[in-house]
């Protein structure tokens, strides 16, 4: 039987028209863009039309776009070139306690190097409050850094609030959108974003490329030092492949992003109806409906192991996730989780399901059955369950 792919947001394929549009720079068109002669010029033309087809897919102008090697470099960049930009003297950053590793690593380097950092709590749907954020403000911070959407759990930010507030308080807002760039409509100006990180393999373009928007006048210590690409901001030959792909794959997202969002919406909606129908005691972690990305389903079975769960599926060639990929070789349960405020059980027995292009009904039925029958077989063998079921009679 074909196996089922419903790990999307760890990663997606990259789109066979992105492939093709990619292929003629490895090789003919291989020369460096830098280069002055007139033979670099379609590799220079090559890399202004990427730049202005990602610059699209956020409202952004071409001349903010600055190409990165990962959604992890964009999120680094962003972070500590805000810390270290030459003439700004605040010491303090503000995030959240649900970010993606690549921020919240980031901001433990900025600790050990001198800056406080503010990590905010959020509510049981794992968004941010507006309130904490004000009180997180202080004279000295630089800059509040919240995700657009959160991979784990799909919960979106409440961005334009946010941005208002930042501008307001004359603070930089960052907002890591590599889970929502092509997904969701974004609009860095009506949000009022002054930096926004996205990576191409998260919406069928090429793995190792990334972007960091940087809204024009604001001033980043580089990340990357070395020759002048990227207008001196980011050294390194530019991948020019790569980022073909990423802009090839911006363009065909953003003409799909209406009828995908629609489209996976109603298969995520009859996922987790039929989880919960099936399921006694299914619960969905975050948010329901236009709160939640359209393509994110993650939900706790008391009583069973989420490692245990992604195994079982496996074995029915279901490929899933409990979280994120980054994090599922460890066996601490999720720190979103555990920030939404989940028990530590509720917290290790879930498991997310991500949708994407190959995703169907028939496939979303199959996987409805197969969990049924793995979490009803684990848990008949589960002293939790037993516990469980004994705490609920007890309150009956
Ligand atoms: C995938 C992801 C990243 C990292 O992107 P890479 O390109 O893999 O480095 C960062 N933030 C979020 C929210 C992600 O989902």
């Amino acid at each position: 039987m074909k196996t089922i792919y419903m790990d999307y947001a760890a990663t997606t394929f990259t789109a066979p028209e992105v492939v093709e549009a990619m292929v003629p720079f490895f090789s003919q068109s291989f020369e460096n863009p830098s280069s002055l002669y007139s033979r670099s010029d379609g590799n220079r033309r090559a890399l202004a039309e990427a730049r202005a087809q990602v610059a699209a897919a956020i409202g952004a102008r071409p001349e903010e776009i600055f190409f990165t090697g990962s959604g992890s470099e964009a999120d680094n960049w962003a972070l500590k070139g805000a810390a270290f930009a030459p003439r700004r003297k605040g010491r303090h950053v503000i995030t959240t306690a649900v970010e993606h590793k690549a921020i919240l690593e980031t901001a433990h380097f900025l600790e050990r190097n001198g800056f406080d950092v503010t990590y905010l709590p959020v509510d049981a749907k794992g968004r941010v409050r507006l309130d904490d954020v004000r009180a997180a403000l202080r004279e000295d911070t630089i800059l509040l850094s919240v995700m657009f959407a959160n991979n784990e759990v799909g919960a979106i930010q409440p961005i334009a609030e946010l941005g208002a507030l930042c501008r307001e308080k004359g603070i930089l807002f960052h907002t890591d959108a590599v889970q929502a760039v092509t997904h969701v409509p974004i609009d860095v100006e009506t949000l009022k974003i002054d930096l926004l990180s996205m990576a191409a393999h998260k919406f069928y373009g090429p793995k190792g490329v990334g972007a960091l928007f940087i809204r024009k006048g604001v001033v980043l210590e580089n990340l990357v030092h070395g020759g002048g690409q990227e207008k001196g901001r980011r050294a390194g030959t530019e991948n020019v492949p790569l980022i073909v792909g990423m802009g090839k794959a911006a363009e065909l997202a953003m003409a799909e992003m209406e009828s995908e969002r629609q489209r996976l919406s109603a298969l995520r909606d009859r996922l987790i109806a039929g989880l919960r129908e099936a399921i006694p005691y299914a619960r969905l972690n975050g948010p329901e409906g236009m709160g939640r990305l359209p393509n994110n389903v993650n939900m706790s079975f008391v009583g069973v192991e989420g490692e245990t769960l992604l195994l079982d599926l496996d074995l029915a060639g279901i490929a899933a996730s409990t979280g994120s990929a980054c994090a599922s070789a460890s066996l601490d349960p999720s720190h979103v989780l555990m920030a939404m405020g989940l028990s530590h059980e509720e917290a290790h027995g879930s498991v997310r399901l991500t949708l994407g292009k190959t995703s169907t009904e028939e496939e979303v039925d199959r996987v409805v059955e197969a969990l049924t029958e793995i979490v009803a077989r684990r848990r008949a063998m589960s002293p939790l369950w037993e516990d469980f079921l004994k705490e609920k009679a007890k309150e009956a």
